[in-house]
């Protein structure tokens, strides 16, 4: 479903015309529908009968009126860092929801996690089960955690947002997960309650989804065999978003899939998707500087850059790019660059527009991997974000200001 409509030819969300958020916020300007995250989060969760918990992954879009709006659905949280802890915290997030995935925990971010009550630790290495292990006791706990195996499946995505296979960093290769977790069982720190995978992003298919879940079952088995026995199964995020054409499968079909196939096993389900929660609920507003004539190629110069969405330049990302509102003008052929001073700044090349100067135009499906992977490069002030419901406009960050920029920085005195 199409949260952003054109009615009378102004681009609308909820009623709400863009060009008029455009000239209230000023641009770059990043537009949320909260009806647009209700309807998919309750579509993963309204499908599906057996025990689960949609936990959002944070790091798509980590704006504290976002995580605000999942934790009142009923979200839990699959977060990768003490700061993004930190926020669920702050927005009223239940803690004892929280996964807690990533390579790199240090020390304090364990003890934070701790602290606060997670419900589990997803493991990606032996030193890190030792290091929770050590934490824990110290704080005389029990720290629950799961197994992020890596079942060496081909996600079939872009190779920066594969993570399944043998050649990337993250989890254990799934021939050594059964003796980590026999060696995690002797650890008194530790809990063992799950088993967790994440195979990429973007993923258009479900047959890799499926694929990862037998190879992990196989072990689940393999597990309970050995006295080992586990409450939940994480399948991670993944499902992939309309950019273009592409035909993910929707969630009601993913949740089908991991329902038919965990029947028979008393595991409670959990998911931890990002992206297909809020890429399509957002969009990246942004105004034509100047319309330039090249020798190859004319130019859209606009006002967001590749600090403000970095997709198109990270993974040569295809994103929609239309006017707020359609005139009758016509169309040139134009990259669409913003003004950072690097030739990856661009947020798409070959777009028939029909624009002038001075026009406000828009990026689609820019609500995942869009503000939350933003930088103040080429010193710009990081987007405002607007989050729209029912017809009205919330201000959920302020554009940043000059001073801003330079905040932390300290002028040395020097002899
Ligand atoms: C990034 C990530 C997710 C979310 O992935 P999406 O493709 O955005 O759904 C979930 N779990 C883990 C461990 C991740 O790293």
């Amino acid at each position: 479903m199409n949260y952003f409509k054109y009615e009378d030819n102004f681009l609308c969300v909820d009623g709400v015309k863009v060009c008029d958020l455009a000239k209230k916020y000023s641009t770059p300007l990043y537009i949320y529908s909260q009806k647009s995250i209700e309807d998919v989060f309750n579509a993963y969760n309204e499908s599906i009968d057996i025990p689960h918990q949609v936990c959002y992954a944070v790091k798509a879009n980590s704006n504290i009126a976002i995580i605000q709006t999942m934790s009142r659905l009923g979200a839990g949280f699959d977060i990768v860092s003490k700061g993004e802890l930190a926020r669920v915290i702050k927005a009223g997030g239940d803690p004892s929801k929280v996964m807690y995935s990533g390579v790199a925990k240090r020390v304090d971010e364990i003890e934070y996690a701790l602290e606060m009550g997670i419900h589990c630790f997803n493991v990606e290495s032996e030193p890190e089960m030792e290091r929770i292990n050590e934490i824990a006791l110290k704080m005389e706990k029990k720290a629950p955690i799961s197994i992020r195996v890596n079942p060496d499946v081909d996600a079939k995505t872009h190779p920066y947002i594969s993570t399944g296979m043998k050649k990337n960093k993250f989890g254990v290769p799934i021939e050594r997960a059964f003796a980590l977790y026999k060696h995690a069982a002797e650890l008194p720190g530790i809990e063992i309650i799950g088993i967790d995978c994440h195979i990429g992003s973007q993923l258009t298919e479900l047959k890799p989804f499926s694929d990862a879940l037998d190879r992990v079952l196989l072990l689940v088995k393999r597990l309970e065999e050995s006295g080992i026995s586990l409450k939940h199964i994480d399948m991670g995020g993944g499902l992939g978003v309309v950019y273009d054409q592409e035909v993910p499968p929707t969630p009601q079909e993913y949740m089908k899939l991991l329902q038919d196939k965990l029947s028979g096993y008393n595991l409670k389900l959990i998911i931890e998707p990002g992206r297909s929660l809020v890429a399509n609920a957002g969009i990246l507003v942004t105004q034509v500087q100047y319309l330039k004539k090249g020798e190859l190629h004319d130019f859209a110069i606009v006002d967001a850059g590749m600090n403000d969405m970095i997709r198109p330049a990270l993974y040569q990302a295809w994103m929609k790019i239309d006017v707020a509102e359609r005139k009758n003008i016509e169309s040139g052929v134009y990259d669409v660059v913003g003004p950072v001073c690097e030739s990856s700044d661009f947020l798409g090349k070959d777009r028939s527009l029909p624009i002038e100067q001075g026009d406000y135009i828009v990026q689609f499906s820019a609500g995942a991997y869009g503000f939350s992977m933003s930088s103040t490069y080429n010193s710009r002030p990081m987007a405002a974000e607007i989050l729209v419901n029912n017809g009205k406009d919330y201000m959920i960050r302020k554009r940043d200001t000059i001073d801003d920029l330079y905040r932390n920085e300290i002028l040395p005195v020097q002899e």
